[in-house]
C-alpha cells in the first residue's frame, strides 16, 4: 500500500516507540522467510499502542500482531499495513497467591527460566517452544501433555481504543486455538502457578528438552509443526509418513528428515516454495487416507 509522507510523518510523530517502513519480515520469523511490512511498530506502552493503532485505524491501515513470528509465514511480498510487535511489553510480577502476571512480549523461554528461579510449577511443558507468552495464549501453545491456557487465569486486551479483561472461564481454548474477538491485541495475562520443588521443575524440562532435541530438526529454521493432529486421533506426521514425504524439496523449502510434519528452510527458500509443498502435503495425504490436513501455522501477507 501507498504510505503518503504525511501519514509517515504523522505516525513517527505520536509514536513514542519504534516505527520503521519497509521493515523485512523475515527478520522477524523464526523461519526467515517473509518480505516486507510497509509499516513495522513496537509500541512502548499501552498509550502509545493506543493512540497508534487510533491512526491506523482512521487510516483504514490493517494491522497485524507479531509475537516471535515462530508459526506464521509472511508471504514473499510481504504485509500490506502495519505489523505490531509487543516486544517492549516485558514484564513479569507476582504476587502473594502466586498469579503471575506477564506482559504479552516475554519469550516463554525467559518466564521458564523465572519459573525455575522462584520455584513455580505448570509452565514445563512449554520448554523449548520459542514463542512470546502473547503468541503461545493465542495459539494455545503446547504439548500432548499440556498447553498454556491450562494455567491461564486472566487475559487482557485492546481492541479500537478500549481495554477488556476476561477471566479463565470465559475463555474457550481449544487444541492449538484460542477465541477472542477479531482484531483484539493481547497485552497482559495472568498464571496460576504452582510452587514445587526447584530441582523436579528443572530435571522435568531438561527431560523435555531433551525429547525434542531427539526427534526435531534443530538446525534448520522452521515454524516447528505444519500441521494440526486431525481430531479422529491419527498424527499429521504418520499420516505424511504413509506418503513418503521426507526430505521432499521444493526449491529452499525441504520436509524434514528428522520429523515429517516439519518444513525446513535450507537458507534461500520462499514463502511460494513452502506454499507449494504445503499444497502437496495436503494432496498427497487426502489421495492416501482421505483426511484432510489443516495447517497449525498462520499464514499471511501478499
Ligand atoms: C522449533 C519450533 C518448535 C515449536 N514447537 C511447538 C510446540 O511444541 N507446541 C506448540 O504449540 N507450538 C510449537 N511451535 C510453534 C510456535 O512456537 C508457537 O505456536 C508459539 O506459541 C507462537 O508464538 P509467537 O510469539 O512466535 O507467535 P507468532 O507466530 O508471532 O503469532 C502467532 C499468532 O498469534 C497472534 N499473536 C501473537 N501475539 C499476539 C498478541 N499479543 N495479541 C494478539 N495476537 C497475537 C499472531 O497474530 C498470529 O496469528 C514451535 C515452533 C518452532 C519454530
Amino acid at each position: 500500500m501507498t504510505l503518503s509522507l504525511d501519514l509517515k510523518n504523522e505516525l513517527q510523530s505520536i509514536a513514542k516507540g519504534r516505527i520503521s517502513f519497509d521493515e523485512p519480515m523475515r527478520d522477524h520469523t523464526t523461519i526467515k522467510i517473509g518480505g516486507p511490512a510497509d509499516i513495522w511498530f513496537e509500541p512502548l506502552d499501552l498509550e502509545d499502542l493506543k493512540i497508534v493503532t487510533a491512526c491506523a485505524d482512521r487510516n483504514d491501515i490493517p494491522k497485524h500482531i507479531f509475537g516471535n513470528g515462530s508459526n506464521t509465514l509472511v508471504r514473499d511480498k510481504g504485509i500490506r499495513g502495519m505489523a505490531i510487535t509487543l516486544s517492549k511489553f516485558d514484564w513479569i510480577n507476582k504476587n502473594e497467591e502466586n498469579i503471575v502476571c506477564v506482559g504479552a512480549g516475554v519469550h516463554l523461554q525467559r518466564l521458564l527460566g523465572w519459573s525455575v528461579e522462584n520455584s513455580l510449577s505448570g509452565l514445563e511443558e512449554l520448554a523449548g517452544i520459542p514463542g512470546t507468552v502473547g503468541g503461545a495464549v493465542i495459539m494455545n501453545a503446547g504439548t500432548k501433555d499440556g498447553s498454556i491456557g491450562d494455567v491461564v487465569k486472566n487475559l487482557k486486551w485492546a481492541s479500537k481504543g478500549r481495554v477488556y479483561s476476561a477471566e479463565k472461564g470465559d475463555l474457550e481454548f481449544s487444541y492449538r486455538k484460542l477465541k477472542l474477538p477479531r482484531g483484539a491485541i493481547v497485552f497482559e495475562i495472568s498464571l496460576g502457578l504452582k510452587p514445587s520443588d526447584k530441582q523436579e521443575i528443572e530435571s522435568k524440562i531438561e527431560k523435555i528438552r531433551h525429547r525434542r532435541k531427539e526427534v526435531q530438526p534443530l538446525l534448520w529454521p522452521s515454524l516447528g509443526s505444519v500441521f494440526k493432529n486431525p481430531a479422529s486421533g491419527s498424527k499429521a506426521w504418520g499420516l505424511i509418513d504413509d506418503c513418503n514425504l521426507r526430505g521432499v524439496r521444493v526449491g529452499g523449502a525441504r520436509i524434514s528428515n528428522e520429523h515429517a510434519n516439519w518444513i525446513v528452510n535450507e537458507g534461500n527458500a520462499t514463502a511460494k516454495d513452502v506454499e507449494v509443498l504445503i499444497k502437496m502435503v495436503k494432496e498427497r495425504v487426502k489421495e492416501k487416507s482421505d483426511v484432510i490436513l489443516e495447517p497449525e501455522i498462520v499464514i499471511i501477507g501478499e
